[in-house]
């Protein structure tokens, strides 16, 4: 039998070799490209997930945590966005807040990339775009789009099944990936159950009184446009949502967090520590399964045809038309529940309360777009600047 010549099998290595490179760099330009936060007035301190567990030192998953200390002593909140970083309307959220927000009394932890392995990730089998970008007032800011789960090149290979710690409940071997499945985490576990672990830790030794971990999810599925709270945290989440009905004419519904399903940070922060933990969800019509094509436009407005037929059908749990549901709404409906979150707690424990100015809400966000919330990192002071 005649077997394939040298010169054959060295051109197909070569045509492998290029597709390789073609392939692999615009992954490995993703996974380095730097996002920019810039620090407002309010920061006053920035520590790192580290800081609460060394052995995250070093590693893709250690992230920045922004401390803004007010002047008067009170209570303290742990705002989180992208714990899972396909829903960045959370990032964005934070990272709004860190850029404007003043503290007057008490302290308020942001974390703007929680599961930052999971930035580094991509979805590139599904389409997802690499990168999406926000109209600002002096150029476009771009962000990188991640994945739900933790990237394989920091956490791998996954187990057959995850086992949760400390309940043993057993659950889906991907979701060993997820911080939203790994709380409360453990010491010397997993690199995504010590992310989790350094957060429970950050809660427990600041002694912080809310924690607020924000998410998007399908226009589809039940749990969506709500706050999902345990029994312990529902008395400030129904204040919070009546609230933003009646003064600010969003719906924001409330789900109580399942007992029986462990792993998820409104079940696992409660149970663990004395904190009041909310999850808040925003419809992000992007991560439906019958949407057209994943493009940067329809992350950013939200407006699908086929969405559109299956609503006429009520096939979805929220109201949806023409308009969609833009970033802005998102954006703004997590500054708005997370800051009525804030108020109602400081309004029933005064002795605890946290007084937070200059964040804007969901109709200055509507308003104004999420971009105009944004500083230039370019013109900033370089010692502003973050790398996220
Ligand atoms: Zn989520």
């Amino acid at each position: 039998m005649k077997t394939a010549g040298t010169g054959f099998k060295l051109s197909v290595t070569a045509v492998f070799i290029i597709l390789l490179i073609a392939g692999g760099w615009p992954l490995r330009q993703h996974r380095h490209f730097p996002v920019e936060i810039v620090c407002g007035p309010g920061v006053t301190e920035i520590r790192n997930l580290s800081d609460y567990l060394p052995a995250l030192k070093g590693t893709k998953a250690d992230t920045p945590v922004f401390i803004l200390s007010g002047k008067e002593p009170g209570g303290s909140v742990l705002v989180m966005g992208n714990t899972h970083a396909n829903e960045p309307e959370g990032l964005l959220t934070v990272a709004i807040m860190i850029e404007n927000a003043v503290v007057e009394k008490g302290t308020v932890f942001l974390i703007p990339s929680f599961n930052r392995s999971a930035s580094l990730n991509t979805r590139p089998g599904e389409g997802y775009p690499l990168y999406f970008s926000i109209r600002t007032p002096w150029g476009q800011k771009r962000f990188r789009m991640g994945n739900r789960d933790a990237s394989p090149l920091d956490q791998w290979p996954d187990p057959d099944v995850y086992i949760h710690y400390p309940e043993k409940q057993m659950l889906s071997y991907l979701d060993i990936r997820n911080t939203n499945r790994t709380w409360p985490g453990r010491k010397n576990g997993l690199p995504m159950e010590q992310v989790t672990f350094a957060a429970m830790e950050l809660l427990r030794r600041e002694q912080v009184d809310l924690a607020i971990d924000l998410h998007g999810a399908e226009t589809m599925f039940p749990v969506t446009n709500c706050i999902v709270a345990p029994e312990k945290s529902m008395r400030i989440a129904t204040l919070a949502s009546l609230t933003v009905k009646s003064m600010e004419g969003f719906e924001n519904h409330l789900e109580s967090s399942p007992e029986k399903f462990r792993g998820l940070s409104h079940r696992e922060i409660g149970d663990y520590s004395d904190t009041l933990p909310f999850l808040l969800e925003s419809p992000i019509p992007f991560l439906d399964q019958p949407t057209g094509a994943k493009t940067e436009k329809l992350f950013l407005d939200g407006r699908d045809e086929f969405l559109l037929s299956l609503a006429r059908k009520k096939k979805l749990f929220v109201p949806y038309d023409e308009s969609g549901w833009s970033l802005d709404r998102r954006v703004g409906q997590h500054l708005s529940v997370s800051l009525e979150i804030i108020r109602q707690y400081s309004r029933k424990t005064p002795d605890r309360a946290i007084i937070i100015k200059n964040v804007p809400r969901y109709s200055d966000v509507v308003d104004n777009g999420t971009g105009s919330y944004f500083h230039n990192p370019a013109s900033s002071e370089k010692g502003k600047v973050v790398k996220i």
